[in-house]
């Protein structure tokens, strides 16, 4: 994968004091291959590495860094870059409804997308509707409503249902409707053809025309490869739009488009979607992006799927305890119950600096180790998950028997606690990652 390959470019920087000029050139190319491998497109890679060689050789020695994470540093900093820099939000209309239209290929997943915004929408305190202006497909307008109806979000759909009338006027209809009934915004889904062409372009634009969007979103299957940037250049040309949604980025192994589109178009991506379900779906960020191609964790991913599972009381509760060096076993213990709700350990693990590489040997193990690690807190007396420090020698024989596991199993335990504890409260002092290189932006 891109990630590999970028880990073992940097892997020959290590453990050198200073780079020459053939480290940094050899370093170039091997992220290079590894980037166009990954179906970048070419001018994207050309830019990209002539920057990372100029930075790499100019001026830019610091005292803090190594050379190797020197380089790493530079690489984040401009994978953000064509990633986007910051993310961008929906600009919400002043006067309402807010019109978001999408766009993109059949299958590229537009239709998963309505119902994954409108969800989502809801959930920032919006009250959505989306419309099936997609009258070309057999059951198109079907599918709509299934989705809004998981989603438990308003569908307009044209009376006579799938496959008959007129798109543009449906979309408009859409537009009345929503402002009658005092909904703030309105999704419109469109038809896709399997292929660019002249037919499917008109249609779009002249919905676009129609209902004047305040946002276009161009939905990209990340698996496309190759033909991402053709497919986006066409639709930027055809319909414009304001912001790149990208799908499928689960089956995505290589991350290509991720990288080209942006920089190709000039348009941010806004959205990513990585699944079937309604929520596999997230706000675009750059940086969490370069991170997880750069396998540094995404530790902030992390930190916002864990602050979902819990009620954000909890969560501040937590946050308080946690700066306050008060976190005990026993709040342990409610995350990882919380964690376990979020989806497997493998998922978790893998977005935790470093894990990316173990993270496929822990496959099959670590359910279990996490049932473990809960029946030995489950062991301790109330006292003892509360102050873990009282947990001498005695205590463990006891909890071990009482947990069916070994002494040393409730020593790793007790171990890795006082370790991230500590760890914890690193971060919470604003130190970054102990350990890491330093990556901010
Ligand atoms: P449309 O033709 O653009 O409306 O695409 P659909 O929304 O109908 O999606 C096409 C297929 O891709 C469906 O089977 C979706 O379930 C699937 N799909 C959409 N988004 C994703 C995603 O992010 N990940 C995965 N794995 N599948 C997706
Ligand atoms: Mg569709």
């Amino acid at each position: 994968t891109l990630q590999d390959r970028l880990q073992s470019a940097f892997k020959n920087l290590r453990g050198k004091g200073r780079l020459s000029e053939a480290d940094i050139d050899a370093t170039a190319r091997e992220i290079r291959v590894a980037l166009l491998d990954a179906d970048v497109a070419v001018p994207v890679v050309r830019d990209f590495i002539a920057r990372i060689k100029e930075r790499a050789t100019g001026s830019e020695v610091s005292g803090a860094l190594n050379p190797a994470q020197q380089v790493i540093k530079i690489v984040n900093e401009e994978l953000v870059g064509i990633l986007g820099g910051e993310t961008r939000r929906i600009r919400f209309a002043k006067n309402p409804p807010t019109v978001i239209m999408l766009a993109g290929l059949q299958g590229a997943g537009k239709t998963t997308l309505a119902g994954k915004l409108g969800r989502w929408l809801k959930e920032q305190g919006k009250s959505p509707m989306l419309v099936a202006a997609d009258l070309q497909r057999p059951n198109a307008v079907t599918q709509l409503q299934v989705v809004g109806e998981q989603a438990g979000v308003t569908v307009f759909a044209p009376e006579a249902g799938n496959g008959v009338g007129d798109p543009v006027k449906v979309a408009r209809d859409a537009i009345s409707e929503a402002t009658r009934t005092l909904h703030d915004v309105v999704v419109v889904d469109t038809a896709g053809r399997l292929g660019i062409d002249a037919e499917l372009m008109k249609q779009a634009s002249d919905i676009r025309d129609a209902v004047q969007p305040d946002e276009v979103l161009f939905v990209i299957d990340a698996m496309i490869g190759q033909d991402a940037v053709q497919t986006a250049e066409a639709f930027l040309e055809g319909v414009d739009f304001t912001g790149v949604v990208l799908s499928k980025l689960d089956g995505d192994a290589r991350g290509g488009a991720a990288l080209s589109v942006r920089s190709v178009t000039g348009r941010p991506i806004m959205f990513a979607s990585t699944g079937e379900k309604l929520t596999d779906f997230d706000v675009f960020h750059p940086d969490r992006m370069a991170s997880r191609i750069l396998d540094m964790g995404d530790v902030m991913t992390l930190i916002e799927q864990a602050e979902k599972a819990f009620d954000a009381e909890q969560a501040a509760a937590d946050a308080e305890k946690i700066m306050g060096g008060s976190f005990t076993l026993q709040d342990f213990l409610k995350q990882i119950e919380a964690m376990s709700k979020m989806g497997s350990m493998t998922k978790i693990l893998g977005m935790l600096p470093g894990m990316g590489q173990i993270k496929d040997q822990l496959a099959d193990f670590d359910d279990r180790e996490v049932d473990k690690i809960k029946a030995i807190i489950l062991s301790m007396t109330p006292a003892e998950r509360n102050q873990p420090k009282m947990i001498d020698g005695s205590r463990r024989a006891r909890i071990a028997a009482g947990s069916g596991t070994q002494v040393s199993d409730v020593n790793q335990l007790v171990e890795r606690f006082f370790a991230a504890q500590k760890m914890m409260q690193q971060m919470a002092k604003g130190g970054g990652m102990p350990g890491m290189p330093n990556l901010g932006g």
